[in-house]
């Protein structure tokens, strides 16, 4: 087998195999292509099965189908993000997307038919199995996420197995370094296209269309493959025309040795994995945001407490927000016991800028930068009704905090919009983060009397500056509001 990238992270291999039938009797289409794949992803093999009553770890079927789908899909593959169409994205693309297409397959209602032909697209683009239905392969998505590509399966097994065949693998996610998975999959087309083993006319000539289809992606331009990642069309000319008028130059990063924006342009980043209406307006005080924060760097302090914890640690996310949040306030020396958190000075003792503006887009309730080459910052959004308060608008501090401290990408920047589209385990761990930031379990049954809990509320939220629905849900997940009360007071979640 040919190998290619690193099994801890992400590893493909493959090789060829002599067909023992006569070639007449193979399909037309690919029929000389006949090798074994395997992919491994965090160490775990995902072509692992079992057939006839033997194990094995590679598909042995015709590879040219993964191999001209790679190559079709490359740009959207290695770019492409956001979901084009409106729905509530799950933990990963390839549970949101199985989950879409189940819901939209059978509906007789028009707009849904249209819903289920975009989302048929997107899959087409990034599932693996849309590469070749008939083949073997395990339900594998990849798409881009920010700066890393994610790489996601589910359990199930193909659609027409052969007797006795049973693929082995459980559901997972990865989000990896781009370049850990772009290098190995692109060296893997360079080979296959090198080493296709066609021998008649006709197949020679299907290797050397694969072969120029190969030439054509690795001469897209920088901008084009950029250009792959703006869900939304009309945010991507908006902002085409200011980076021009802004003499903007792009600090965007191609990788060497294959035809990958490793490191996205800052507002292609900020923007490019949004797929929600943006006004003009709001669009350009974004940029202008960037613009001035495009000077500075970040204060030692700050420097000290960022790092970049695996979002996919084996832990719920609200439990991890909890984590962070402790160390956190310790490393500030946080008294466990503290009620009120200053989280104005903290956030400004940090360095980091606070802008407080009334976007058109109601539903973004915050806006943080930072990270290689910027100068940090977050922006409150006035129109949003959750920074209608103070507990509001401090709640949104402690939650754009935890982006700038912990979900900066490999490459160490963050230009991240919160609001309800967002990746969801991200968001929730940002809440856990400032629910737990502004206060402990220690200082809230200090804080609580002997008294009915509703009747306390109020006081509560005050004493520690969260709004009184942040709060209960907090308490709620602390133990220390019941099932019950918590039911009864009208449940809410994030
Ligand atoms: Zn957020």
């Amino acid at each position: 087998m040919m190998k290619f990238g690193n099994p801890e992270r992400f590893e493909i291999s493959a090789q060829w195999l002599r067909d023992a039938e006569p070639r007449e009797l193979l399909p037309k289409d690919f029929g000389w292509s006949m090798g074994e794949l395997k992919i491994v992803v965090g160490g775990v093999s995902l072509t692992d099965h079992q057939i006839h009553g033997e194990q094995k770890d590679a598909i042995r079927w015709y590879l040219g189908p993964v191999i001209a789908w790679l190559i079709r899909e490359w740009k959207w593959l290695m770019h492409e993000e956001a979901y084009a169409w409106p729905t509530r994205p799950a933990d990963s693309s390839a549970i949101t997307v199985s989950a879409d297409l189940q819901r939209f397959i059978a509906s007789e209602y028009r707009p849904d038919r249209e819903i289920y032909k975009t989302i048929r697209e997107w899959w087409a683009r990034h599932a693996l199995h849309s590469a070749d239905p008939s083949a073997l392969y395990p339900d594998v998505f990849i798409r881009r996420v920010e700066d890393n590509v994610e790489i996601s399966w589910l359990d199930q097994q193909p659609d027409f197995p052969p007797d006795g065949f049973e693929l082995k693998l459980k559901p997972g996610t990865a989000l990896l370094p781009v370049e850990d998975v772009a290098e190995p999959l692109w060296n893997f087309l360079k080979w296959a296209v090198k080493t296709a083993p066609a021998l008649e006319k006709e197949d020679k000539h299907q290797v050397a269309i694969l072969k120029s289809k190969l030439t054509d992606v690795k001469g897209l331009a920088a901008a084009e493959l950029e250009a792959a990642h703006f869900a939304n069309e009309a945010i991507r000319s908006v902002i085409e025309n200011a980076r021009k008028a802004s003499h903007w130059v792009p600090n965007r990063r191609v990788l060497p040795d294959a035809p990958v924006i490793a490191e996205f342009d800052t507002p292609a980043l900020m923007f490019g994995g949004l797929n929600v209406n943006f006004g003009e307006q709001d669009i350009l005080r974004l940029f202008d945001l960037l613009v001035q924060h495009r000077v500075g760097g970040e204060s030692d302090g700050l420097k000290s407490l960022v790092s970049s914890p695996s979002i996919y640690e084996f832990i719920q996310p609200y439990a991890h927000g909890y984590e962070l949040a402790y160390a956190v306030r310790e490393s500030l020396g946080i008294d466990h016991q503290t009620a009120f958190v200053d989280i104005h000075q903290i956030v400004y003792d940090l360095g980091i800028k606070i802008h407080s503006e009334a976007l058109d887009t109601a539903s973004v309730r915050g806006v943080a930068i930072a990270g290689a080459g910027l100068s940090p910052a977050i922006l409150i959004n006035e129109k949003n009704k959750f920074n209608a308060s103070k507990g509001g608008r401090r709640f949104t501090l402690a939650h754009e905090l935890c982006h700038i401290l912990f979900d900066r990408s490999s490459a160490k920047r963050l230009s991240h919009v919160s609001g309800p589209w967002a990746s969801i385990r991200v968001e929730k761990r940002a809440n856990a983060f400032a629910a737990m930031f502004l206060a402990t379990p220690h200082a809230l049954s200090k804080a609580l009397t002997g008294a009915e809990l509703s009747g306390q509320m109020k006081n509560l939220s005050e004493r520690f500056g969260i709004g009184i629905i942040a709060l209960r849900e907090h308490m709620h997940n602390l133990d220390l509001i019941s099932d019950e009360e918590f039911q009864q007071g009208g449940g809410w979640r994030h």
